[in-house]
């Protein structure tokens, strides 16, 4: 895979073809707008997962840390090294299973913060950490499943859980944490039954005579909808990038999407009416148009299932994709706007003037979530940022 930021050679190209543009101006404003309406005492971790929701992890990440976020959040260990060898710092939580000793050598070895889900997974831990010449005490955070059904250990076991963690040496508990099933679903009940379940599971912990440094439970949309639930730390992805969790909580926070997609004209030419586009001919032009070709398609990460139904914004414009998405390349019906040149540039998914396509758009479009729109773009597209916030200066002039 080519590396945009470590091949001199490619710099250039960055903008050549098609590219996502990454605001870094809109991501510290989102994540200083969830800041606000944290107390002082809960932490805000920043989920990077997924090279940071396909925005780029390290940007991101780094951006994040300097508007308001303390704690980084990642699925897999790779992901949580990618950020230590960029020089972050910051504690870093894998919300994902780790089980065999290599990669507990490498959690110990990188600074990175396991999940625990189980007693067996924590037995592992201790004993790997043990053969480890003079390593310090791992932080852990364990996992209480209360419904979600994913990683975890019932909430009904959570006391024993901890109790036999606190007893194992090598590992430091440093947090008890749950993740929500529907915290997006206008319905809060399922919620707030997790989170008397969570609830009973702090209880019980505390009854045992363990006092964890820190409970966590929220993820996006109950750190909007639910204050009560935000606890010592709330993980936040979707809405740090600008997108709300669900259409009822779009009033309560005013969010800007760091993410756009835009491709360049490659080719402007005359259709006939009667004339097919694209594989398969799935358009016909009903009359004489003007087709545009931009250098972007399926393997970028634009769904081919949107074939015929995306729009393209051009000139402040919105013009239709017409026929087939093809691999690396689609076609836009340019008729509306006048003597349309190579290399102006579509946006896909972004704004124009004051047009604008989300991709809650697109999600809706295909029975999706704009969190699987996002996360879709593939490492061709090179993320370019832009607006990034001035470092602050200490030195004083
Ligand atoms: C992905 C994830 C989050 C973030 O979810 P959003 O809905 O994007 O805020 C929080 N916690 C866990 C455990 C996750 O896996």
């Amino acid at each position: 895979m080519l590396n945009w930021e470590k091949t001199p050679s490619l710099k250039p190209m960055l903008r050549e073809r098609a590219w996502v543009e990454v605001d870094l101006r809109a991501l510290a404003h989102n994540v200083r707008q969830v800041r606000r309406r944290l107390s002082p005492t809960t932490d805000l971790m920043a989920v990077v997962k997924a090279d940071a929701y396909g925005h780029g992890a390290i940007a991101i990440a780094q951006t994040a840390l300097r508007s308001g976020a303390s704690w980084l959040g990642v699925a897999t260990i790779p992901e949580g090294i990618e950020l230590r060898n960029a020089g972050i710092q910051a504690p870093i939580l894998v919300l994902g299973a780790v089980n065999t000793s290599e990669q507990v050598e490498a959690i110990a070895h990188w600074h990175l913060q396991p999940t625990l889900c189980n007693p067996k997974q924590a037995l592992v831990f201790s004993e790997t950490l043990g053969r480890l010449h003079g390593a310090a005490p791992l932080p852990v955070h364990l996992m209480v499943d209360t419904g979600m059904s994913r990683l975890g250990t019932c909430w009904e076991d959570a006391a024993e859980f901890v109790q036999w963690v606190q007893r194992l040496p090598h590992l430091n508990i440093a947090s008890v944490y749950s993740h929500l099933a529907t915290a997006d679903d206008p319905d809060p009940s399922m919620m707030q039954l997790q989170h008397q379940r969570f609830e009973q599971a702090i209880a019980q912990i505390h009854a045992v005579g363990i006092v964890p440094p820190r409970f966590h439970l929220a993820n996006s949309a109950a750190t909007l909808s639910a204050p009560d639930l935000h606890y010592d730390m709330v993980r936040a992805g979707l809405i740090l990038y600008g997108l709300h969790p669900a259409p009822h909580l779009v009033p309560d926070i005013n969010l800007q999407p760091v993410l756009q997609v835009k491709a360049r004209v490659t080719q402007v030419k005359p259709l006939a009416a009667g004339t097919g586009v694209s594989y398969g001919h799935s358009f016909v032009a009903p009359h004489d148009l003007t087709l545009a070709v931009i250098g972007i398609g399926y393997a970028d990460g634009v769904p081919r299932l949107l074939s015929n139904r995306l729009s393209g914004l051009v000139r402040g414009q919105r013009v239709p994709q017409i026929g087939a998405v093809t691999m690396d390349q689609m076609m836009l019906d340019v008729s509306a706007v006048p003597d349309l040149q190579p290399g102006e540039i579509v946006t896909l998914l972004g704004q124009d003037g004051n047009e604008i396509i989300t991709a809650d758009d697109w999600a809706n479009d295909l029975g999706t979530i704009s969190w699987e729109i996002i996360c879709g773009f593939r490492h061709r597209l090179p993320r370019v940022t832009v607006n990034a916030p001035q470092e602050v200066s200490v030195m004083g002039g």
